[in-house]
């Protein structure tokens, strides 16, 4: 027997396969990059339910001459100059590591321009490596455009399980979509999708709403946005489903909880809200679209957590004086009687 070390290249991909575990993970970052860039139209298209490609297109700052080589390396990025920028907490992905890791997942292609270019711009050709190995000039109007091909085509297993798994992979990254475009305020945010062989069909879309109200019409239907009530407290704002209203039975993508404007997913908060809900409505499943707000200097405490780990790991559990927040009962449970069992 003998012990040998794992060659540099296995290791990137290794690694790479941790940040970027599906595809609902490989979405989030190109549209956190997205929204960090300014953009107010998004454009998501995938075809063939992602497996073959996934396509982010916006209308954001596009990426300057100087960093067009260095944007698929390994921590690089324009978003912290200093390590105690890690405290600020405007922008969420900044790790530097989403387009590396996708380089070396996936075959990816990057057309960019900013204001200053357009209408010319770039075409971008990235290797495993994340080296920049061909570019060229494009007609392109300021924004950038991200196409991940073949995700996952460097582990094998990985993508044997995906196309075992496409179409449940691909509907988790639409849910996630869904809470991007519910929260997404004054932005057009459109996904499509092309089944192979097909036409591409729209598959949800927002429409520059000045309201997550308005958001949540567009995505869910106005018999859902007319379901609801608004939920504000001090570091709460949102909407939940009124149990008064009968026969909406949601399913559990309508639960959604965002902090500071960005989608997470908390079990905790979470079975607070629907064990709050039972107690006035034991045979309903509530639509909630809440976003906590937490102060930034209270977030900053945390900001090494919260910004280093995905943020979906971002631990509620520390934040006691806010947590029982959420524990109450919302004004409107609370002013009205519990319902009596429809059995
Ligand atoms: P991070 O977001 O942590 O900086 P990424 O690997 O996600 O790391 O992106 C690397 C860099 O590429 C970003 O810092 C940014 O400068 C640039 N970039 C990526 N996507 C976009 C985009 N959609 N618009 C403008 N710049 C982008
Ligand atoms: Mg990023």
């Amino acid at each position: 027997m003998s012990i040998r070390p794992i060659d540099k290249k296995s290791i990137h991909r290794i690694c790479s396969g941790q940040v970027i575990t599906d595809i609902a993970s490989a979405v989030k970052e190109l549209v956190e990059n997205s929204l960090d860039a300014g953009a107010t139209n998004i454009e998501i298209r995938f075809k063939h339910y992602g497996l073959d490609t996934i396509e982010v297109v916006d209308n954001g700052n596009g990426i300057s001459s100087d960093d067009h080589a260095c944007i698929a390396k390994k921590y690089y990025t324009s978003k912290l100059n200093e390590f105690e920028d890690l405290s600020k907490l405007g922008t969420f992905g900044f790790r530097g590591e989403a387009l590396s890791s996708l380089c070396a997942l996936s075959d990816l292609q990057v057309s960019t321009a900013t204001a200053q270019e357009t209408p010319k711009g770039h075409s971008l050709t990235f290797n495993h490596e994340g080296d920049l190995v061909k570019h060229a000039v494009v007609p392109f109007q300021k924004g950038t455009m991200i196409t991940v091909q073949n995700i996952f085509s460097t582990l094998p297993v990985r993508r044997k399980h995906l196309e075992r798994n496409y179409k449940k992979e691909y509907s988790k990254a639409l849910v996630l979509l869904q809470m991007y475009a519910v929260v997404s305020v004054n932005k057009r945010i459109l996904v499509y999708h092309q089944p192979k062989g097909g036409g591409r069909q729209l598959q949800l879309s927002s429409n520059k709403n000045p309201s997550m109200l308005k958001n949540i019409m567009n995505v869910f239907g106005t018999k859902v946005s007319s379901s609801l009530t608004a939920w504000n407290d001090d570091f709460i704002n949102g909407y939940i489903s009124r149990p008064q209203i009968a026969g909406i039975k949601s399913s559990s993508e309508g639960q959604m909880l965002f902090l500071n404007g960005r989608p997470i997913t908390h079990p905790k908060v979470h079975r607070l809200i629907m064990e709050v809900y039972r107690s006035f409505s034991v045979n309903q499943s509530p639509f909630f679209a809440v976003n906590l707000v937490l102060p930034e200097d209270y977030c900053k405490k945390f900001a090494i957590r919260y910004s280093l780990c995905d943020q979906t790991e971002y631990s509620l559990s520390q934040a006691k004086p806010y947590t029982p927040k959420v524990l109450q009962k919302p004004e409107f449970l609370r002013s009205s009687p519990p319902l009596q069992s429809d059995s």
